[in-house]
């Protein structure tokens, strides 16, 4: 099938990319984060992604980068903690903008790379891409079988950025969000 890959960063989307190809799937990269703050953050996960599309021979699509959207969407759940109510508002923006991806390059199915992640839970991210999609979200839970493991040991390989928070400036320490803030 040709799937539609909601890419959050270049490890993730190492893992999961070679999983799908692995499955005989054609990978099409969304790389939509309107979450990530600051924007040089953004810029790194984007490069990698970049490195990742170049070895792993996958077309990749940029979305809009509204983070202004974003955090007025996310506002009400600013104190929720990770793992929390605002994730998953975070997860139904970045996946609804997969589904249209989808459906205006005319391809078959979507999934994300979120799933890949040790301090995700799939079954909420597979819920929300069900809801949104039914039958054409490809249900998946990337860590399995090593997953994770796996985009480790290719991020090392090709040297890629490897960040230490989730995205948002909810998930960054408060030392790192004091240093954004000023570099705003
Ligand atoms: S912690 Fe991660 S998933 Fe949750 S809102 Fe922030 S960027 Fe999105």
């Amino acid at each position: 099938m040709k799937i539609a890959l909601h890419i959050c960063c270049g490890v993730c989307a190492a893992g999961a990319v070679k999983k799908l190809k692995e499955e005989g799937h054609q990978v099409f990269g969304f790389f939509y984060n309107p979450n990530i703050y600051p924007e040089e953050e953004y810029q790194k996960r984007l490069k990698a992604t970049y490195k990742v599309a170049h070895e792993l021979h996958f077309p990749l699509e940029i979305g809009i980068y509204d983070s202004k959207e974003w955090f007025k969407e996310t506002e009400h759940f600013k104190q929720e903690p990770e793992g929390g109510k605002r994730c998953e508002v975070c997860f139904k923006i970045r996946l609804k903008n997969t589904y249209h991806y989808m459906i205006n390059s005319g391809l078959d199915a979507f999934t994300t790379t979120l799933t890949i992640s040790p301090y995700k839970r799939a079954e909420v991210i597979n819920k929300i891409g069900r809801e949104i999609g039914r039958d054409r979200f490809l249900v998946r839970n990337f860590k399995k079988r090593e997953g994770f493991k796996i985009a480790i040991q290719l991020a090392k390989q090709w040297h890629l950025y490897q960040q230490n928070y989730c995205g948002c400036i909810y998930s960054m320490s408060r030392e790192s969000r004091s240093r954004g803030l000023k570099g705003k």
